[in-house]
């Protein structure tokens, strides 16, 4: 475990990277972008990629690409990004077999560790360097040298190295311009759900119920869209939050808006989540969650969810605003075709009733 501090560049050697070679698994989003990264910091890197469209990708950005196995059994140092949920199965298979004794395998989430899908040999350094940014910020922010804040901590520590070889790769990566904030796989974990299952759904909703009272009233659509989130202002709103604080970016808005704020704002102070935000905190931390994803009805129900999900009422709203606004277009639904008979099975049924009442699914 990492000492609790915040770990800022002074506090990392890349030179603990000499000669070692460091093989990056998955050219996606985050493997992208760190590997260019990393080579851009004069590091080896190697990538192991499946035979598709990502390791032309990598062949074509100049990466030597393997095979996983070949890249992962050749390295000192094995970043694994490729997705969480396909992630134990090519860890048991691919990885794990063929990693020498000593191999530091970084984790960019701490999900598998935590929940016990992954248990890795006591023989590994087993460190996570998990960037709380999208890949091509993780690109963006190290062209511009502004960074981007990672979450890291060393799990298992075997060759009494791992500390040092984690803080060299977050300041390769250019996590350590901005700060690596120590906090153990469960805690990333639990946070990086909490936001997904909780927080996330929480807004959503307080959202949508803005939109459907104010169209209720009268407003058109249009305006309505634009005021809660299509203009943006939304977003550079939380950008000020980030940049001068939470409370002081309030000097931005005039004097009516703040005095309308903070005396209208004492009505939700009792909206009754912290129950519901304990609940999630519970699921995810005791493993339920993790466990109910891993189950065969789980996978079907996501189907489903997208299928539902991608009929409600907004969608249809804001396509025809986004027409209006002549903005891009998207296509939003899926299609019928690719839940195939979903719809039709009887072990199903309940769910399908719940995500239909919840989606105020209308026939079409
Ligand atoms: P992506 O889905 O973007 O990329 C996955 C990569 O893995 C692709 O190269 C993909 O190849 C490959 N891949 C997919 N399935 C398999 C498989 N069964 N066997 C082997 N390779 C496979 O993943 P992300 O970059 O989003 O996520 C990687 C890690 O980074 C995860 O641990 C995630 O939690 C973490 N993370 C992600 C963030 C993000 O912004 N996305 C932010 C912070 C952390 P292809 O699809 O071409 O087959």
């Amino acid at each position: 475990m990492l000492a609790r501090k915040i770990y800022f560049e002074e506090h990392a050697d890349t030179g603990r990277l000499d000669k070692k070679k460091v093989a990056v698994i998955g050219y996606g989003n985050q493997g992208r972008a760190q590997s260019l990264n990393l080579r851009d910091s004069g590091i080896d890197v190697v990538i192991g990629n499946m035979e598709d469209r990502n390791r032309s990708r990598a062949e074509k950005d100049g990466f030597r690409v393997l095979d996983i196995g070949d890249a992962a059994g050749n390295a000192d140092i094995v970043l694994l990004l490729i997705p969480d949920e396909r992630m134990p199965a090519v860890y048991r298979q691919d990885i794990a077999p063929n990693l020498k004794k000593g191999t530091a395998v970084c984790f960019a989430s701490g999900y598998n560790i935590a929940y016990g899908l992954i248990t890795p040999e006591p023989h590994l350094d087993i460190i996570m360097l998990a960037p709380r940014m999208i890949g091509v910020g993780v690109r963006e922010r190290y062209l511009a040298r502004e960074g981007f804040y990672s979450f890291i901590d060393v799990r298992q520590d075997h060759t009494g190295n791992a500390e040092k070889i984690l803080l060299a790769l977050a300041k390769a990566v250019g996590t350590l311009r901005a700060g690596g904030i120590p906090a153990t796989m469960e805690q990333e974990a639990l946070l990086d759900l909490f936001n997904e299952q909780a927080f996330g759904p929480a807004f959503g909703r307080v959202l949508l119920t803005a939109i459907d009272i104010l169209i209720k009233n009268g407003l058109p659509p249009e305006a309505v869209l634009c005021e809660m989130y299509l203009s943006g202002e939304m977003s550079y709103t939380y950008k000020k939050m980030a940049q001068i604080g939470l409370v002081k970016q309030t000097d931005f808005h005039s004097h009516t808006s703040q005095y309308g704020a903070m005396s209208r704002g004492i009505r939700y102070m009792k909206m009754g989540l912290e129950g519901k935000f304990q609940k999630s905190i519970d699921e995810i931390s005791s493993g339920e969650f993790a466990r109910e994803w891993e189950s065969p009805l789980a996978r079907l129900k996501f189907s489903l969810i997208k299928f539902f999900a991608t009929r409600q009422k907004i969608n249809r709203i804001e396509a025809k605003v986004r027409k209006n606004l002549r903005l891009k277009e998207f296509k939003t639904e899926t299609a019928p075709e690719e839940i195939g008979e979903l719809l039709k099975r009887p072990e199903l049924k309940n769910v399908i009733d719940e995500l239909r009442d919840f989606y105020e699914y209308e026939e079409e």
